[in-house]
């Protein structure tokens, strides 16, 4: 960990630093669509959106859906006048569904609770559904110019090679974000933060950072020691348990019999088609034994290979069986039946498209 007696230096140093940031900001800032033009205050429904999408998701995947959503619903009160439904659909493909239900509860509490504007400050930001110490930091600092920090992956990459930070991920984060913080200058707290994000994501890269065109270089210390790649120090991650399923393909003519998943929990309130349990050590015949009970499927035919999917806490191996059934039967209760073709429009999680393709050969 950096030396407490370290910190009076960097503090002195911080204030050039910040005013090199800046101008080095003015000169490369990055075009996204959530970003006004330079010198404009940032809309905080744009803000606020594209912080809950960039959640786990990257930039470049997040501007289509940042557009989409925007055209659809161009302010936070049409979101919140939206039904769930509808939003968790335009979210389909994104991942982490508990962002779009809490996108969804936040949008609904602002028109509610607040008129349709969002709080101008960070504790009246975090009372908002889904809205944690960062993004209300986000916020506030691009939106309100609140003398704030949010770190992100990528601040957090930079200032802890800027300093050598030692100690690793997560227990570093409070000290990086100290650190971090003496980055901000005396006014545009939201520029600081983006400046700092952008030299993460264009030259302070995980992997042969451009140290050359870096505004900071002159007083790096990872990059005087030539160790900028080992920081951040992360804490060796603990992989989740495979779990194992099956998923069951069942086709009506063109159509395919599909689900409503329970409104809690992993993909919550998210399309799928019917499944067994998802479990640790579960074999295929025990996955098989929860297929559903339907008239006029006598045996169902296994599809060759698995199919695999990464959740945050737990890799996930899914056998897909199939079966078709007569025209006009009826879908069991609790489920429906949904034209292939229209398959695209379904909230279906990654999961369940890749299960579906795997079962169609699409
Ligand atoms: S000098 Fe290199 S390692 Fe240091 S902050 Fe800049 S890009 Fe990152």
């Amino acid at each position: 960990m950096i030396a407490t007696k370290k910190k009076a230096a960097v503090t002195e140093s911080s204030a050039s630093r910040s005013a090199q940031l800046l101008d080095w900001y003015d000169r490369h800032r990055r075009r996204l669509p959530w970003r006004p033009p330079a010198g404009e205050r940032a809309d905080p429904y744009r803000v606020w959106l594209s912080e809950i999408m960039l959640q786990q998701t990257g930039v470049k995947t997040v501007g289509p859906y940042f557009e989409k959503f925007l055209a659809r619903w161009p302010d936070v009160a049409s979101l919140g006048r939206a039904s769930q439904d509808d939003v968790l659909r335009m979210w389909a493909g994104l991942g982490y569904y508990s962002r779009a239900r809490n996108l969804h509860a936040c949008a609904v509490a602002v028109l509610r609770d607040h008129g349709g504007v969002f709080p101008d400050s960070e504790e009246g930001l975090r009372k908002l559904p889904g809205i944690g110490p960062y993004t209300a930091a986000a916020i506030g600092a691009i939106a309100f110019d609140i003398r704030t920090m949010p770190v992100d992956g990528n601040i957090e990459r930079v200032v802890s090679r800027l300093y050598a930070v030692e100690e690793p991920l997560p227990q570093a984060k409070p000290l990086i974000g100290e650190l971090a913080s003496m980055l901000l200058g005396p006014s545009r707290a939201g520029d600081s933060a983006q400046a700092l994000m952008d030299l993460g994501s264009s030259i302070c890269t995980p992997k042969k950072p451009a140290c050359a065109l870096c505004p900071l270089n002159d007083d790096c210390v990872a990059r005087a020691r030539g160790d900028q790649e080992i920081f951040p120090r992360k804490a060796p991650k603990k992989a989740g348990t495979l779990r194992r399923g099956a998923a069951f393909i069942v086709t009506r003519d063109d159509e395919l019999l599909v689900r409503t998943r329970a409104e809690k929990g992993l993909l919550g309130g998210m399309t799928e088609v019917p499944g067994s349990e998802w479990l640790a050590g579960q074999d295929d015949e025990a996955a098989l034994k929860q297929a559903p009970a339907l008239k006029g499927v006598a045996r169902w035919h296994r599809k060759a290979g698995v199919v695999t999917h990464v959740f945050t806490h737990f890799p996930l191996e899914l056998v897909v069986y199939t079966a078709k059934l007569a025209a006009r039967t009826r879908a069991p209760e609790g489920m429906r039946w949904v034209p292939i073709a229209t398959l695209a429009g379904e909230a279906l999680p990654n999961v369940m498209r890749k299960a579906i393709a795997h079962g169609l050969d699409l």
